[in-house]
C-alpha cells in the first residue's frame, strides 16, 4: 500500500450527491481500495478523507474523494483528519513510503526520514493496515486484509518463479491479467523488482497510477507536489 494515484480534474464542479461519484471514481482509479490496494468487485465506497460529518463543506467536493473497502472504511470511521498529518495516495509518491516483506507484511520503509516515516506510520494506523495477527490491535474476524497481502505476495513469487522458467509474452499477459483481478500492485511491483518489462506492464494495466511518480525508466521518484 499504497499504489500512487491520479484522479485526473474532477468530471464536474460540484457533485448533487457524493455516491454519484462512485462511477467517476472507479473509471479513473478502477475498482481498488485506495488504501489497502484489493480489488473490490462490489461494496467498494466514495471516501471523504475527511469525514463528511466533521466537513460537511467538503462533501461533495473530488479533491476529497478516494475509493475505500468496508475495513478500511470502518478503521478510518470519522476520525478527524489533519491532512498533512499523513500520506496520501492521490497527493503522495506512497509507493515510497512502505516496503513489503516476505508473507505479505507491510511497514514504513526503512529509508524514511523521521518526520515522514511518522506519517506513514499514521497513514497505516489510521485504515488500520497495521492490524496483523498478533499485534497490539489484531484485525477483527471480518478484517482479512492482512491474509490477502499474504496471499497475494504467495501468488506474485509463484508467478516470478514460472515466469523464470517459461518466459513469453502470454505469461506476461497472463500474468498481468492476474493482477489487475486481484489487487495489490505494490505487492505485484515489488515482486517483479528486478523485470522493468514487468513493471511497466503493471503500471500500464493498473487504471490511474500516477505517471509522475516514476522516472523515465520506470524508478520512483519524489511526486511533484507530494510530501515524498
Ligand atoms: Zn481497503
Amino acid at each position: 500500500m499504497m499504489r500512487p494515484v491520479d484522479k485526473g480534474a474532477a468530471p464536474v464542479a460540484m457533485y448533487a450527491n457524493y455516491a454519484t461519484a462512485l462511477p467517476d471514481l472507479e473509471q479513473r482509479l478502477g475498482r481498488y481500495c485506495s488504501y489497502c490496494e484489493r480489488y473490490i468487485a462490489t461494496n467498494l465506497a466514495v471516501e471523504h478523507v475527511q469525514a463528511k460529518s466533521l466537513v460537511p463543506a467538503l462533501a461533495l467536493t473530488w479533491s476529497n474523494f478516494l475509493l475505500a473497502c468496508v475495513n478500511c472504511n470502518s478503521c478510518k470511521g470519522h476520525s478527524p483528519v489533519t491532512v498533512a498529518d499523513y500520506l496520501w495516495p492521490d497527493c503522495d509518491n506512497t509507493l515510497r513510503a512502505f516496503e513489503y516483506r516476505t508473507g505479505g507484511v507491510v511497514a514504513p520503509h526503512p529509508a524514511l526520514a523521521a518526520p515522514v516515516r511518522a506519517k506513514a506510520e499514521a497513514s497505516a494506523a489510521l485504515v488500520g493496515l497495521d492490524r496483523v495477527p498478533g499485534a497490539a490491535t489484531p484485525p477483527t474476524q471480518s478484517d482479512l486484509r492482512w491474509l490477502k497481502r499474504f496471499e497475494t505476495w504467495r501468488k506474485a513469487n509463484d508467478a516470478l518463479r514460472r515466469l523464470s522458467q517459461n518466459d513469453t509474452v502470454e505469461l506476461r499477459e497472463q500474468i498481468v491479467d492476474t493482477a489487475i483481478a486481484t489487487g495489490l500492485f505494490s505487492i505485484w511491483w515489488t515482486v517483479f523488482a528486478a523485470d522493468g518489462n514487468m513493471r511497466a506492464r503493471l503500471r500500464a494495466a493498473f487504471v490511474g497510477t500516477c505517471s509522475n511518480s516514476f522516472d523515465a525508466s520506470g524508478n520512483l521518484q519524489a511526486r511533484p507536489g507530494g510530501q515524498l
